[in-house]
């Protein structure tokens, strides 16, 4: 019987790179039934904000499998990423790339780059939550969870077990953003202590990004957070040869996605010269995920092959070992060509391994709740009638009895009390406002202070709570606080 799955043809150099890759799938043998929807730029401009109409929906309920090519996010006009909203609507938590160097058939600096990033895929900025709060200021929102950390990096530790790799780094921003990265680092530590077979460590992800682009052969497997993990990804994949080659999985309960990891490059489209290396290599991992690793390994071994004979997209253009820079489709015509051969160079694939399917379930550890304690609140003001030492007067004097004013930050720099002249400040104020005996309040003590800013006419456009939680304070103190 064959296996049902979902298709998309994606937008820019998609469609050819799609053709190109169920080219190879259906002389492969992959016997598939395509479900293909249609998404991207044509729903987009359909009407459909998120781009994608509520039928490719019922598709993806019933294959639970999905290949899809690239797409372009328009930009500007509220249209959200297609890609973000189904990694997120299918709850599709890890997004797995592995990295490798293809050499010395495909041009790289580093020959025996072998490596795997896993990237959260659900979180961190791209909850795509923004406000412009004043006329200057705007805003975006990093939401990190534990429950997201945590199964992030179990899942990169069972990953690389499942693999026989030997360690997992963790990168994070940790020393500026201690509660949402820290907590990410916290987490990693925590659980790396259960996979004592496997070496951890972590780096801060500005010079772990300057290690993997120099000596990317001291990595094996990597786990971060979304944002990180996108850039890195692109980084890896480029110094391994191009980012035409990085295929990926976007793995979640039940459901899963395969990808290229590289986008619609709408600047070489319709001209026949896109890699499709990157698509087929994610094929490659959805045959796995089916179960296919027959037809995983004939393909692998044929798409190593063609790179090994000299069949070069012009993007793996190698000087000695280029024999012909090929189209899109004659790309394909020379895989299809090799089904059935190995290479003689590479470490022939073998996916026969049952090893290589990982099964992996997470439930939320489940904690006792933490004792929260109201302290306080930050109030963010807009003003540009102010300068930081008239307003942390006016807002001292609005203060009530449970809630003093204790300072005034602009951009995180603490301008009130006793600020320093050469700060330079925009109309945008967070002011602090603390229990002066340190004791708990309640959230009618907010409400009093909002109700005397209010009265005064000060324009208060968000605020956020300052708690702790079982004693520990759960917010950042202010540079010079
Ligand atoms: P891109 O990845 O499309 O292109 C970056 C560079 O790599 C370009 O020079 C391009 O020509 C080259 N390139 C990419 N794929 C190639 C291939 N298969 N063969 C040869 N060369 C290749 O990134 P971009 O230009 O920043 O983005 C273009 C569009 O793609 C944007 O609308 C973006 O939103 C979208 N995008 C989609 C996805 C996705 O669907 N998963 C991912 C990233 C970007």
């Amino acid at each position: 019987m064959k296996t049902p799955i979902t298709v998309a043809h994606g937008d820019g150099i998609g469609p050819e790179i799609m053709a190109a890759t169920l080219s190879i799938l259906e002389a492969a043998g992959a016997d598939l039934e395509l479900e293909t929807i249609k998404i991207g730029e044509t729903q987009y401009k359909a009407g459909h904000k998120s781009g994608i109409p509520d039928e490719a929906w019922d598709s993806l309920r019933k294959t639970k499998v999905f290949l899809k090519a690239p797409i372009t996010t328009p930009q500007g006009g509220g249209y959200k990423s297609l890609n973000v909203t189904i990694r997120k609507t299918l709850g599709l938590f890890a997004n797995v790339r592995p990295c490798v160097a293809y050499a010395p058939y495909v041009k790289t600096l580093h020959p025996t780059m072998d490596l795997v990033i896993v990237r959260e895929n659900e979180e961190d900025l791209y909850a795509g939550i923004e406000h412009r709060q004043t006329e200057t200021v705007t805003q975006c929102l990093k939401l990190i969870t534990r429950d997201g950390c945590e199964r992030i990096a179990r899942y990169a530790f069972e990953f690389a077990r499942s693999q026989g790799r030997k360690k997992v780094t963790c990168m994070t921003k940790d020393n500026i953003m201690k509660l949402t990265d820290g907590m990410f680092h916290n987490v990693f530590d925590a659980v790396a202590k259960e996979y004592s077979d496997i070496e951890s460590d972590h780096y801060i992800i500005d010079i772990g990004s300057a290690r993997l682009a120099d000596t990317p052969e001291d990595f094996d497997v990597i786990v971060t957070s979304n944002l990180y993990g996108d850039i890195i990804s692109d980084i890896a994949a480029q110094i391994a040869g191009s980012v035409g080659l990085g295929g990926s999985s976007n793995i979640g309960d039940g459901f899963a996605m395969f990808e290229a990891i590289h986008g619609s490059a709408p600047t070489i489209a319709g001209q026949n010269i896109a890699n499709p290396s990157g698509l087929l290599q994610s094929a490659v991992m959805m045959m796995i995920h089916l179960g296919k690793n027959d037809v995983a390994t004939n393909i692998q071994n044929a798409w190593l092959r063609t790179l090994e004979d000299g069949y070069h997209t012009e993007d793996l253009n190698t000087p000695g070992h280029t024999k012909e820079v090929v189209g899109t489709k004659e790309f394909a015509a020379a895989v299809i060509e090799r089904l059935g051969q190995k290479p003689q160079r590479f470490k022939e694939a073998q996916f026969g391994d049952s090893s290589q399917k990982m099964e992996f379930s997470f439930s939320a550890t489940t904690k006792p709740k933490a004792v929260k304690k109201l302290l306080g609140v930050d109030v963010f003001v807009d003003t540009f009638d102010y300068d930081a030492n008239a307003l942390g007067t006016k807002l001292t004097e609005l203060s009530t009895d449970n809630l003093r004013l204790k300072l005034i930050t602009n951009r995180g720099v603490k301008v009130f009390p006793d600020g320093h002249p050469e700060t330079t400040c925009t109309e945008h104020w967070r002011c602090r406002f603390l229990n002066p005996n340190g004791s708990d309040i309640a959230h009618k003590d907010v409400i009093d202070l909002l109700s005397n800013l209010a009265n005064e006419g000060v324009d208060f456009i968000k605020t956020e709570h300052l708690c702790s939680f079982d004693g520990e304070i759960g917010y950042s103190l202010a540079q010079g606080e």
